[in-house]
C-alpha cells in the first residue's frame, strides 16, 4: 500500500507506518484516531478527471486509486456500493425559496445506509478474519450485509434497545449479535476488549482509520456529479462525525489533486438531545461527553469517537454546527418524504431539519449552493414515525366499500 504514507495522530500528531499500528494511536488510546496520509503524487498517477471520463464503474470503487487498499490487490466488492443519486428536489427547492439545492440519497446502498462506504473498507482489509463492530445499528447492518456476501463471520455488538429493523437485518445475514444492556458506548468498549481476546478485525467507527476513508467516496461523488464546481455547503447528519470528516477528506483530496478550487462549508447538524460536537464548535473545540437521548439513533452518541477530527475539519471548512430537536427531526422527516419522495430515517432527515433551522435564522442564504446528505432509510426505523405518519382508511369490501370511497372522497379527505 505505497500510495498511503503514514497514519497521524489527530491529538498528539504521532505519525505511524501503515505497518506500526491497527487502530488507534498507542499512546492515546481509543480516542487517538489517526488521520490517513497519501503520496498525492502517485495518487494523480492513477487518478483524474481523464481516467474518470473512460472508467465505467459507477460504484465507489471507481474512486479505488485514493482507497487504502494496495494497488496491487486486484479485487472488487461483491455488492454495488456508493454511486448514489444527487437529485436536484425541484418541488423542495422551490418551496424553500432557494436558487440551488441537491439531495445526495446514499439510503441507496445495499444495507439502505452511507455505513456501507466504510464497511466495505474494513471487509477487505480483514482479508478472511472474522470481523466485529458495535454499534448503533447502521455500521452493524452494513457489515453483517458485506460478511455475508464475502462469508466471513461476524460478531455485532448493539445497545439492547436499538430499532427492530436494524436487528432482524443483522440476523437475517447470519451475525451473532450481542444486545448490551448498556449503551452504544458501552457496546463500543465490550467490542474492543473482544476483539483483542479473539483475534477479530474491528470495524469500530473513529477506532479503525481506514473507515473514514470510504466514507470519502461520498464527497467525491458529489464533486464529481456537480461537474467539479462544488457546493457552498454541504449538511451531514452527526454523531460519532465520522461521515462528516470522510466527506470533507473526499473534497481535501480532490483539492490537494488540483480537481477542485475550494472545499464546501461542512454543516454537522446533530440532536438537541446528542450535541457534543456542536457543543464543542461553539465553544473551545474539545469534545466532552454528553447525555444521548433522542429518536434518531444513528446519531445518538454520548462521547463522538471521530470527535476530534471531525472539529478539524469543520473547522477547516469554514463549517460549524447545528442542533435540532426531535420535532423537528420527525417533522423533516415527514416533509421530505412527502416533497421529494425520499423517505429517510429519522437520523438521515436531520440534515434537512437544519437546513430549515438555518435558513430561518438566516445563517444559510436561499441563493446558496446546498447539498443534504440523506444517510440512511426509513424503512430501518419505522417505530420512530408510525405515531406521526397519518392514519389508514378503514373500508368494506365490494360495493359498500366503493361507496365509502365515494363518500370520504367526495367529502375531501386527503
Ligand atoms: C451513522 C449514521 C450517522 C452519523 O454518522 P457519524 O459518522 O456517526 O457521524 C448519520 N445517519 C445515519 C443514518 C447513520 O447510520
Ligand atoms: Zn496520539
Amino acid at each position: 500500500m505505497n500510495h498511503v504514507t503514514d497514519l497521524q495522530c489527530v491529538l498528539c500528531g504521532t505519525s505511524y507506518s501503515v505497518e506500526e499500528v491497527a487502530y488507534s494511536c498507542p499512546a492515546c488510546g481509543p480516542l487517538g484516531v489517526l488521520e490517513v496520509h497519501y503520496d498525492y503524487e502517485q495518487v494523480a498517477r492513477q487518478f483524474s478527471r481523464e481516467s474518470l471520463l473512460t472508467n465505467h464503474d459507477m460504484t465507489m470503487w471507481r474512486y479505488r486509486a485514493l482507497l487504502p487498499i494496495s494497488y496491487s490487490l486486484n479485487i472488487v466488492p461483491p455488492l454495488a456500493i456508493g454511486g448514489t443519486p444527487l437529485y436536484a428536489v425541484e418541488r423542495l427547492r422551490v418551496k424553500l425559496g432557494m436558487t440551488h439545492l441537491w439531495l445526495k440519497d446514499d439510503s441507496r446502498n445495499p444495507s439502505a445506509s452511507l455505513k456501507d462506504r466504510a464497511s466495505i473498507i474494513a471487509v477487505m482489509r480483514a482479508e478472511g478474519k472474522t470481523v466485529a463492530c458495535a454499534s448503533t445499528g447502521n455500521a452493524a447492518s452494513s457489515l453483517a450485509v458485506q460478511a455475508a456476501a464475502q462469508g466471513l463471520p461476524c460478531y455485532i455488538f448493539v445497545p439492547h434497545n436499538a430499532p427492530r429493523a436494524k436487528i432482524v437485518q443483522l440476523l437475517m445475514c447470519g451475525a451473532t449479535v450481542f444486545a448490551v444492556q448498556g449503551s452504544y458506548d458501552d457496546a463500543f468498549d465490550l467490542c474492543i476488549e473482544a476483539c483483542n481476546a479473539f483475534g477479530w478485525y474491528n470495524r469500530n467507527t473513529g477506532y479503525n482509520p481506514y473507515l473514514v476513508e470510504g466514507k470519502k467516496t461520498v464527497g467525491l461523488e458529489i464533486a464529481e456529479q456537480l461537474n467539479w464546481e462544488v457546493p457552498d455547503s454541504v449538511l451531514v447528519p452527526t454523531g460519532d462525525g465520522c461521515i462528516i470528516s470522510g466527506a470533507y477528506r473526499g473534497f481535501e483530496d480532490l483539492y490537494r489533486l488540483g480537481m477542485i478550487e475550494r472545499i464546501p462549508r461542512m454543516i454537522a447538524v446533530q440532536a438537541e438531545g446528542s450535541p457534543a460536537i456542536a457543543r464543542a464548535l461553539e465553544g473551545d473545540g474539545v469534545v466532552r461527553q454528553y447525555p444521548a437521548q433522542t429518536v434518531a439513533d444513528g446519531i445518538s452518541v454520548g462521547l463522538p469517537r471521530n470527535g476530534a477530527m471531525a472539529v478539524k475539519h469543520i473547522r477547516a471548512s469554514g463549517g460549524y454546527g447545528v442542533t435540532v430537536t426531535d420535532e423537528q427531526i420527525l417533522s423533516a422527516e415527514k416533509e421530505l418524504a412527502r416533497q421529494t419522495g425520499v423517505f429517510a430515517e429519522p437520523s438521515g432527515a436531520a440534515s434537512y431539519a437544519g437546513l430549515l433551522r438555518l435558513l430561518d435564522e438566516g445563517k444559510i442564504a436561499r441563493d446558496e449552493r446546498v447539498v443534504l446528505l440523506v444517510t440512511g432509510s426509513g424503512l430501518k426505523s419505522i417505530d420512530a414515525v408510525i405515531g406521526t405518519a397519518g392514519s389508514v382508511v378503514p373500508i368494506e369490501k365490494g360495493v359498500e366499500g366503493m361507496e365509502m370511497v365515494s363518500s370520504i372522497v367526495r367529502q375531501g379527505y386527503t
